[in-house]
C-alpha cells in the first residue's frame, strides 16, 4: 500500500514537473493512504436526540423538547443538566475544550476555544460547564465585521445556543472541541451573523404557510412549516505543491494569471468519468469524517472541467443544512491537505474552464412530513400546491433583483452569465408540466395534468421507463426540479444561510399577501373546500398574470434571452458592485423589517460589510496580481529573452535565418514592457480603491472609487499580457505552475 502510494505521488505530473515539498509531505500522504480507518456510525460525534435521551433525566429530556416545539425559552435549571450531560458526552469522546461556534459576516465560521479545566481552589482541578455557558457567550465582536453597526471600540457582542441545530465534537490535528452552533449578536442585540437572520426568516415563512394551510383545512397537527436545504458543493482539486506555488491561489483562491491547456473540458470527457484514484481516496476519507459530525453526504461524482468534481448531502431543516454546509466546506479542505492535495472553492480558479457554484435546492415541508412544493400526480387538482407554487413564482419576479444580490460576491462575478452558469438575469424554469398548468389557470380552469408517458428503449431486455413531464434545463438560475425549486446562481464558496434568508423572505412576504387576501374574503369560514378551491382560482390566476414574466424555459445563456429578458423589463445586474445597491431599495428595506427579519440598521450594515468585502477582496487581488507580475511573469520573460540572446539572436533583428525567433524575443521583451506600465497604473488604482478600505463607524468613508471602472480593466490588460508573456516563455523560464500542470493532476 504505502510502495502504491508514494509510485502515485511520484507520477503525479505536477509533483514531478515542480518539485514541491514532497518528501516532507509523502509520509504523511502515505499514513492517511495506508490507513482509511472504519467507517464510523453515523452523527457518532453529533449530541443527537438519541445522545441527549440517553444521558438526561425523562424530566429534563421533556423539557428541552416542549421549549424546541415550542420556541419558549429554556429553563435555567434545565439549561445547566444538558450543559452537564452535554461535558460528560464530549470528553467521552476525547474533548478538552468547547467553543461556541458561529458564522460572522465574513461568509466563513468563529470559534474560540475555552478548556473546561477549572482550578477548584485546593490545588486540584475540576472539569466544569454550566448552563449559562451553554447558552451565552461573550466573544470580543470588535475584529469581526459588522458594516457600522458598531465602532471598533465598541466591542461586546454575544453568541446564543441554537438549540435547533446540534452540537458536536470537531477533532482537528490533534485538537479535540465540542462545538455549539450559536446565534452572534451585538451589545445592542443587532444580528452580526447569518445564522440569526435564517432563523428569523424561517419563523417568517413558518407562520405565513400555516396561514395558507389553515385556508385549505390542511393545518391539523403541523405547528411548523420548515425551509428545507440540499445544497451541491462544487469545487476543484489540484495536486497541494502546485497550490503552495501559486501566491494567487493561497491568496485570493484563483489563479490571476495563466493560460487554459490545449485539451480541457471539449471533449467533455470528465464529467461522470471515473474519479481518479488518489481524489477517490481523499473523498472517501472526507465522507468518513462528514458522517461521523451526522452530515448526510450522499452522492459524489466529477463535475465538467478537468479537475473538478461534485458531493452533495441529503437535505435537511435549512438552519442545520448551513451548518452543516460550512462544515462539509472546511473538512473537504482540512482533508484534501492531509492528501497532499488542494480542495479549491472559489467560483472561478481558473479562466477559461468552467467554474463552481453551489445548487440550493430549497423546498417547504410541514412538521408532519409533506412537501408543499410537491405537486403530486393530480397536479391540477392540488389547488394548495398550486397555491404554494403561484407565491414562489411571485416572490422570485417582484424580489429577482435582491435574489440576484444575495449570490453576488467577488468570485461569483466571474461565473455569472459565462457560458456556464446562469446569466445574472434572475428567471424561473418550471418546465412543459406546471406551465402547462398555469396557461390552464390563466384561461378559467384546471382541466388535466400533462405527463410524460413512457418510453420504449427498442431492445427487448430494457425496461420501459416513465418519462418525467419536462426536460431539465441546467441554463436557469432557479428551476424547478420535480418538487423543489434550486437556486442554481449561488457561488461555491459561499455560505448558503443569507440566500436562503431571502428566499424564505421573499415567500413569506408572498405568502402573507395571499393569506390577507384570501383571508379577506372569508373562504375558508363559509365555503366547502371545493368552493374554496374555486374562490382561489381567480386571485391565483391573476397574480400568475401579473408574475409570469419571470417564466423562461428556454435556453438562459441565449443572446435572444438577454434582449427577451430586457423587453420583459426583467434586471440584469452584471456586477456585484451593482447588485448591493439593491439593499438601500425601499422594498427591500420593507421586507426584511416587515416579517422581522432585518431592522432597516441590520440590513444597512450588510450593505456595507458585503460592499467593504467585495472592494477589499478585489484589490487584495490587484495587489496580487501586480506582485506576480513583478516577481515572476517580467523576470520569466527577461530570462526568456536572455536565452534569445545567449543564442546570438538580437531583439529587434529583422531578416536573416533567426528573423522569426528575433521577432518573438521582440515580442517577449515588448511585452514585459507594457506589462511594467500595466502593473504600474494598477498599483495607482488599488492604493486609491484601497484608501476607502476600512473605515470605522463615524469616520468618514473615502469617497468610494469604483472598482469595476478602476481596478477591473487593468487586471485584464495585466492578464492578457501575462497570458501572452506565458504562452513565449519556455518552460525552464516560468517558475509558476501552469493550468495544465494543476488541472491534470490526479
Ligand atoms: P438533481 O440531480 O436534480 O439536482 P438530486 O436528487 O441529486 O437532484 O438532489 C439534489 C439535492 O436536492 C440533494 O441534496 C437533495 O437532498 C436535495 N433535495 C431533494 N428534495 C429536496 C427538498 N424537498 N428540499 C430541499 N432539498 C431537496
Ligand atoms: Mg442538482
Amino acid at each position: 500500500m504505502a510502495i502504491q502510494s508514494q509510485s502515485r505521488s511520484t507520477s503525479s505530473p505536477s509533483l514531478s514537473r515542480n518539485g514541491g515539498d514532497h518528501n516532507g509531505r509523502s509520509l504523511l500522504v502515505e499514513q492517511v493512504h495506508a490507513n482509511p480507518g472504519p467507517t464510523p456510525r453515523f452523527a457518532e460525534d453529533v449530541f443527537t436526540d438519541r445522545a441527549m435521551r440517553e444521558r438526561l433525566s425523562k424530566e429534563v429530556y421533556r423539557s428541552y423538547r416542549r421549549s424546541i416545539s415550542t420556541g419558549n425559552r429554556l429553563d435555567p435549571s434545565v439549561a445547566h443538566s444538558i450543559a452537564s450531560a452535554m461535558k460528560d458526552w464530549a470528553m467521552d469522546r476525547g474533548a478538552t475544550h468547547y467553543t461556541h461556534w458561529f458564522q460572522p459576516l465574513t461568509g466563513s465560521t468563529a470559534e474560540k476555544h475555552d478548556s473546561f479545566l477549572t482550578p477548584d481552589g485546593t490545588g486540584d482541578s475540576i472539569s466544569e460547564f454550566s448552563g449559562s455557558q451553554l447558552v451565552q457567550g461573550e466573544p470580543d465582536a470588535s475584529s469581526f465585521p459588522s458594516g457600522g453597526v458598531r465602532a471598533t471600540f465598541e466591542a461586546r457582542g454575544y453568541t446564543a445556543w441554537d438549540p435547533s441545530s446540534p452540537a458536536f465534537v470537531n477533532r482537528s490535528g490533534s485538537g479535540v472541541t465540542l462545538c455549539i452552533p450559536t446565534a452572534f449578536v451585538s451589545y445592542t442585540g443587532d444580528a452580526l451573523d447569518k445564522k440569526t437572520p435564517l432563523l428569523r426568516s424561517m419563523d417568517a415563512v413558518s407562520e405565513q404557510a400555516i396561514r395558507i394551510l389553515k385556508l385549505f383545512g390542511s393545518d391539523a397537527g403541523v405547528d411548523r412549516v420548515i425551509a428545507t436545504c440540499g445544497p451541491e458543493q462544487e469545487f476543484f482539486i489540484i495536486d497541494r505543491a502546485s497550490y503552495e506555488r501559486r501566491p494567487d491561489l493561497y491568496q485570493c483562491g484563483r489563479t490571476l494569471i495563466g493560460n487554459p491547456p490545449e485539451k480541457h473540458q471539449q471533449l467533455s470527457d470528465h464529467y461522470f468519468g471515473s474519479i481518479p484514484p488518489r481524489v477517490l481516496s481523499f473523498l472517501v476519507a472526507a465522507e468518513k469524517k462528514m458522517i461521523a459530525l451526522g452530515i448526510p453526504i450522499r452522492t459524489r461524482h466529477n463535475e465538467v472541467a478537468p479537475g473538478q468534481y461534485e458531493v452533495a448531502p441529503i437535505f435537511e431543516t435549512a438552519n442545520v443544512a448551513a451548518d452543516h454546509q460550512q462544515l462539509t466546506m472546511r473538512v473537504l479542505r482540512d482533508t484534501a491537505e492531509e492528501f497532499g492535495l488542494a480542495c479549491l472553492m472559489h467560483e472561478k480558479p481558473f479562466a477559461g474552464v468552467n467554474g463552481s457554484g453551489k445548487h440550493i435546492n430549497w423546498s417547504l415541508a410541514t412538521s408532519t412530513g409533506s412537501n408543499l412544493l410537491d405537486p403530486t400526480i393530480e397536479a391540477h387538482s392540488n389547488i394548495e400546491f398550486i397555491t404554494f407554487l403561484v407565491c414562489v413564482i411571485r416572490a422570485v419576479d417582484k424580489h429577482a433583483a435582491l435574489l440576484r444580490a444575495s449570490i453576488a460576491s467577488a468570485g461569483n462575478d466571474h461565473r455569472l452569465g459565462a457560458n456556464e452558469a446562469p446569466p445574472a438575469i434572475v428567471s424561473v424554469f418550471l418546465g412543459d408540466m406546471l406551465t402547462d398548468l398555469l396557461d390552464q389557470l390563466c384561461n378559467g380552469g384546471l382541466h388535466h395534468t400533462k405527463s410524460g408517458g413512457t418510453m420504449d428503449l427498442g431492445a427487448k431486455t430494457l425496461p420501459h421507463l416513465p418519462r418525467d413531464s419536462g426536460d431539465r434545463n441546467r441554463t436557469s438560475p432557479f428551476a424547478f426540479t420535480g418538487n423543489k425549486f434550486e437556486l442554481r446562481a449561488s457561488g461555491a464558496s459561499s455560505s448558503v444561510s443569507w440566500p436562503s434568508t431571502v428566499l424564505n423572505t421573499i415567500v413569506a412576504e408572498s405568502l402573507a399577501d395571499m393569506a390577507d387576501e384570501l383571508e379577506a374574503m372569508h373562504v375558508g369560514a363559509r365555503l366547502t373546500p371545493a368552493q374554496v378551491s374555486e374562490a382561489i382560482l381567480p386571485v391565483l390566476a391573476r397574480v400568475t398574470a401579473e408574475h409570469r414574466r419571470v417564466i423562461f424555459n428556454g435556453d438562459s445563456y441565449s443572446r435572444e434571452w438577454h434582449a427577451e429578458a430586457e423587453r420583459r423589463g426583467l434586471a440584469h445586474i452584471r456586477t456585484s458592485e451593482e447588485a448591493f445597491q439593491i439593499y438601500t431599495e425601499p422594498g427591500v428595506v420593507e421586507v426584511f423589517e416587515r416579517f422581522g427579519v432585518l431592522s432597516p440598521r441590520e440590513l444597512a450594515s450588510r450593505h456595507e460589510a458585503y460592499t467593504e468585502q467585495y472592494r477589499t477582496q478585489m484589490v487584495i487581488e490587484a495587489r496580487c496580481l501586480a506582485a506576480i507580475c513583478e516577481e515572476h511573469v517580467m523576470p520569466g520573460a527577461l530570462r526568456s529573452v536572455a536565452r534569445f540572446h545567449h543564442a546570438g539572436i538580437e531583439c529587434g533583428a529583422t531578416g536573416g535565418a533567426a528573423g522569426n525567433l528575433a521577432a518573438r524575443a521582440a515580442d517577449l521583451l515588448a511585452a514585459a514592457d507594457a506589462l511594467a506600465d500595466v502593473v504600474d497604473r494598477l498599483r495607482e488604482a488599488s492604493a486609491l480603491a484601497g484608501a476607502s478600505e476600512h473605515h470605522g463607524a463615524g469616520e468618514a468613508a473615502q469617497p468610494t472609487v469604483s472598482i469595476q471602472a478602476s481596478i477591473v480593466p487593468l487586471m485584464q490588460q495585466a492578464r492578457t499580457l501575462a497570458d501572452h508573456i506565458e504562452s513565449r516563455c519556455a518552460d525552464a523560464d516560468w517558475d509558476l505552475p501552469r493550468y495544465r500542470d494543476m488541472l491534470f493532476s490526479r
